[in-house]
């Protein structure tokens, strides 16, 4: 299965036949070009396509590439009720994973004179590396229970935060239903001493200027405009939600059988949504999620008060989503309203304008969709349409189009931090080696994902942000 065997039914839409054990078709969302570089993805979609109670189609975001079972930049939904499966490689490793945007009331031209002040708060209030360090020192057990029940909720109810920072937050900041007693003693070791840190190499804060706004009255509803400075901070739930993925993956591979379920590929080990191992699975991954989200909050609150000294200036939560999920959802499929469990994994949630999931001054605008794109190049800002296809869903970033081992080849991050700066970029990363996997030329041209996306009828343009600082994980 190759980009060859797609069918194109539109000029953002291709579309892979249901062939053998697939249930329903695939659907890839993106230009030719972007098929093309989907690559070995797409044989990922068609696999997908096969999983017990998959609903419409598998389909994949303009950004897709190749995942652990599952490609990223892939949506999946499966109705519960018709023996809908969940699976943790379509959530992926990195449980809610994500993005935050916070908007400062200053300026580029205000922040220059202070940028090398700001980066250097920065640099050592941001603990990222592997395992070094977090904002929270060591919490005990019942800390860590407040944290996987509570979110980013608890952060703020014990200080780290306003309460208005929940109203911008998905879930108002905590999953439900989240059972800590389904995460692992080790999941709880390798998640208690990192809870406020970025984490390795894709994950990053940035100091950000908004360069361009494509729709201001959306913009003003988000609290953004042109030339505005925005901090962008991208991490997840670090070694707890890896742990945990790890834990039900094999729980999982022992159960299929049992259910009569198999799959083409072992790494889409997965157990009926209404099943012990389905239902076990989902607690813990509600808890990850929570612990993802109080991570931002932590990190948002260290650049908060860096801002303040540093700039005297405010920062003000524009949005936190996540990006590697599955969610419980209702759905309009074939004019019937039914309940699902939706799968994002490398895809991002765009509620469209009017959905009750919306905080009131976000009505009329839609859910503010943060997309990454890189360290050198550009981010976005998007909002959800109305009738939109893929369950409300959109892309994640540009999306890798070379490993990190490829990435690193010929590049030294020492001269790459040099020529960043020389482009005004300030630059302050945990590891050369790290800073090298991540050039912009590792990644695709965000901006004809968004296109293509855009043009694919899943959101619409609001805003183009630039880099000016990077905090490189
Ligand atoms: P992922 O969650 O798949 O690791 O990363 C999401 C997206 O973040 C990537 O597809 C890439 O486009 C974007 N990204 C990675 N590093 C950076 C960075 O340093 N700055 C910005 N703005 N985007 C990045
Ligand atoms: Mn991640
Ligand atoms: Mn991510």
């Amino acid at each position: 299965m190759t980009a060859a065997d797609l069918v194109q039914e539109a000029p953002y839409r291709f579309r892979i036949e249901p062939a053998g054990a697939m249930r329903v078709p695939g659907v890839v969302f993106a230009s030719r070009e972007l098929v093309d570089a989907a690559d070995r993805a797409i044989g990922q979609v068609a696999d997908v396509a096969t999983l017990p109670g998959i609903v419409d189609a598998s389909y994949a975001m303009p950004d897709v590439h190749w995942g652990y079972g599952f490609a990223i930049g892939g949506v999946a939904a499966t109705d519960p009720r018709d023996g809908g499966v969940v699976s943790p490689g379509g959530v992926g490793f990195d449980i809610s994973c994500g993005v935050r945007l916070l908007a400062a009331d200053i300026d580029a031209a205000a922040l220059a004179p202070v940028l090398a002040d700001v980066m250097d708060g920065l640099d050592p209030a941001i603990p990222r590396g592997m395992g070094r360090g977090a904002v929270w020192h060591l919490p005990g057990r019942d800390e860590l229970t407040g944290i996987l029940t509570g979110g980013s909720g608890y952060a703020v109810e014990r200080g780290h935060g306003v309460e208005r920072d929940l109203l911008r937050c998905e879930d108002e900041g905590a999953v439900a239903d989240a059972d800590p007693g389904r995460v692992s003693e080790r999941a709880v070791e390798r998640g208690a001493r990192q809870v406020g840190s970025l984490g390795s190499g894709n994950h990053f804060l940035e100091v950000q200027r908004v360069a361009e706004v494509y729709d201001a009255d959306v913009a003003a509803a988000f609290g953004i405009r042109r030339d505005q400075i925005c901090v962008m901070i991208h991490c997840g739930s670090r070694g707890l939600g890896h742990q945990i993925c790890t834990d039900h993956v094999r729980e999982m591979e022992r159960a299929m059988p049992g259910h009569g379920i198999e799959v083409p590929d072992r790494q889409l080990a997965c157990a009926p949504v209404e099943s012990p191992e389905g239902r076990a699975y989902l607690g813990a991954m509600a808890a990850a999620a929570n612990y993802g989200r109080a991570n931002r909050q932590l990190l948002a609150e260290a650049a908060r008060a860096v801002f303040r000294r540093a700039a005297g200036a405010r920062l003000d939560l524009v949005y936190d989503v996540s990006h590697n999920l599955a969610k419980i959802e209702d759905h309009v499929v074939a004019g019937r309203r039914r309940r699902l469990c939706v799968h994002r994994k490398g895809a991002t949630r765009a509620l469209p304008p009017g959905h009750p999931d919306l905080p009131g001054d976000l009505r009329d605008a839609g859910q503010p969709v943060l997309i990454p794109g890189t360290m050198g190049t550009s981010s976005y800002v998007l909002t959800g349409v109305a009738g939109a296809p893929a369950f409300a869903s959109t892309c994640h970033g540009a999306g890798r189009a070379q490993s990190r081992h490829q990435a690193a080849r010929g590049v030294d991050g020492k001269n790459l931090r040099a020529a960043m700066e020389r482009d005004g970029i300030a630059v302050r990363a945990s590891s050369w080696r790290g800073l090298a996997e991540e050039h912009p030329g590792a990644y695709k041209d965000v901006s004809a994902v968004v296109e293509a996306a855009e043009g694919a009828g899943l959101c619409r343009k609001v805003a183009r942000l630039v880099p000016v600082g990077v905090v490189k994980g």
